[in-house]
This record gives structure tokens, C-alpha cells and sequence, in this order.
């Protein structure tokens, strides 16, 4: 793919979506860290439903440290790998507090040695938090970039780095979100959605869906059933 292409392809993500940001609820970069860790293996919605219990309570290491390692899995026991996950906020709180004054490091080697951060949550909170121009590559971004042809590569790390090599500055610091929103959306991994998508003539995708001619009839036809029952004052049977 062709560097004028990549940049038409974040143009219309950008035009399409101006302010991208993470589906996860937060305030703190503290708040922002604890949801990216419960995040793996997890839905935004799941983690975002236990996080709304969970911060009024406990929104610092602190108080967190407070809650305890049970004390936090009565909040998060509907998230997956919850016993794991409540061990690592705690020993993670620890740390930030012997170590980092109570507050969340601006350095990748920082977060990265935290107890359940590896380099994606660190990439997330660099650039979410921090505003840092770095992409964390998550199951959606790794399709994207090997699907259509954007920044090929056979490890998350190798697409990382490619982005970060061919992705214009300008689009830097929101391409993370952009590629991730499109491919939970629009690139989704089983039936992409493209041919609604703003990017379908810029995709080198060798597969792409095609309208399906025979529900577009029947909606038609559906659509105007409804119109003739409108004008005539009647229901429509489903
Ligand atoms: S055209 Fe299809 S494969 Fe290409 S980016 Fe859009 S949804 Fe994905």
C-alpha cells in the first residue's frame, strides 16, 4: 500500500470520527490503568459495568490497597480471570506507591514492569493518558493492518512498528483508536461490513463482502409494504 493511500485512509477515519477515544469509562490516569488491566480477555462494557462499582470506592492505590485483594474481587467477579486480575491490581498499587509517589508512571520501562501491564496496556496508557503518539496493537489493529494491506506484519510487535514507521504524523496520536473503532465496527473479524465502508476503495482486502442482493430486495420489498399500509391507514403484519 502506497504512503498517498494510508493517508486518504486516515483522512476519512478522521472526517468519519474527528475525536476518537477509548470505550473505557475513567477519569484518572490511575482509573484509566486499572480498567486497561481488567480489560484482557474482557469486554469495554463488562469491565466498564464493574469499574462504576468499583471506583467510587476505590479511585487511588491507596484506597485500593484498603479494599484488598477480596475486597476488589467483589467487584470485578464478573470479569474473566478476576482472582488474577485482583492480584495484580494490588501488587500494582504497591508498587506505584513504594515507587512512583502514588501516581502513574509517563515512562513505558515504568509501566511495563507493573504486574499485569505488558507493552499493549502500556501503549494504551502512554497515549490515552499522556497523549504519548503510541499504538497499542490488540486482536482488531493486527487484522487491520495484515486485512488491508495497511502495515503488514506476523507479530503484533512488527505491526506496531510498521504503523509507527508509515502512519503521517498527524494521524499518530489517534490512529490507535481510529483502527480499533473501525475494526470492532466495520472490520469486524467474521462478515466485514464493506460495503458501507468509508475506506472500501482504498482496502486491498482480496475478500470483501458484497451486498447481499436478495436482503436489499426483501428490505425494499418490506419497505414497501409499509409505505402502501401507511398510505392506506393500515398495519403491517410482521
Ligand atoms: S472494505 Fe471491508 S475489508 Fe476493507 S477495511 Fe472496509 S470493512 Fe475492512
Amino acid at each position: 500500500m502506497n504512503a498517498d493511500k494510508r493517508r486518504q485512509i486516515f483522512e476519512r477515519l478522521r472526517d468519519a470520527n474527528p475525536n476518537p477515544t477509548t470505550e473505557l469509562n475513567y477519569s484518572t490516569p490511575f482509573e484509566l490503568l486499572i480498567a486497561v488491566l481488567l480489560s484482557a480477555q474482557a469486554t469495554d462494557v463488562g469491565v466498564n459495568k464493574a469499574t462504576a462499582k468499583l471506583f467510587p470506592k476505590a479511585n487511588t492505590p491507596e484506597k485500593m490497597l484498603k479494599l484488598g485483594v477480596d475486597g476488589i474481587k467483589e467487584y470485578i467477579k464478573t470479569i474473566g480471570l478476576f482472582n488474577a486480575k485482583a492480584e495484580n491490581v494490588i501488587k500494582t498499587c504497591k508498587i506505584l506507591i513504594e515507587q512512583h509517589g502514588g501516581e502513574v508512571p509517563e515512562d513505558r520501562e515504568a509501566l511495563e514492569a507493573l504486574p499485569g501491564v505488558g507493552r499493549k496496556t502500556a501503549n494504551v496508557v502512554l497515549n490515552t493518558a499522556f497523549g504519548h503518539p503510541t499504538i497499542a496493537v490488540d486482536t482488531h489493529i493486527f487484522r487491520l493492518g495484515n486485512r488491508i494491506n495497511i502495515a503488514p506484519g506476523k507479530t503484533p510487535l512488527a505491526v506496531e512498528q510498521k504503523l509507527l514507521k508509515v502512519v503521517p504524523d498527524e494521524f499518530l496520536k489517534d490512529a490507535h483508536h481510529w483502527l480499533i473503532l473501525h475494526g470492532r465496527y466495520v472490520c469486524t473479524a467474521r462478515n466485514p461490513k464493506c460495503p458501507v465502508c468509508v475506506i472500501n476503495d482504498l482496502c486491498d482486502y482480496k475478500n470483501k463482502t458484497m451486498l447481499d442482493e436478495k436482503k436489499l430486495a426483501q428490505n425494499e420489498v418490506s419497505k414497501s409494504k409499509k409505505g402502501t399500509a401507511k398510505k392506506s391507514g393500515q398495519g403491517v403484519k410482521a
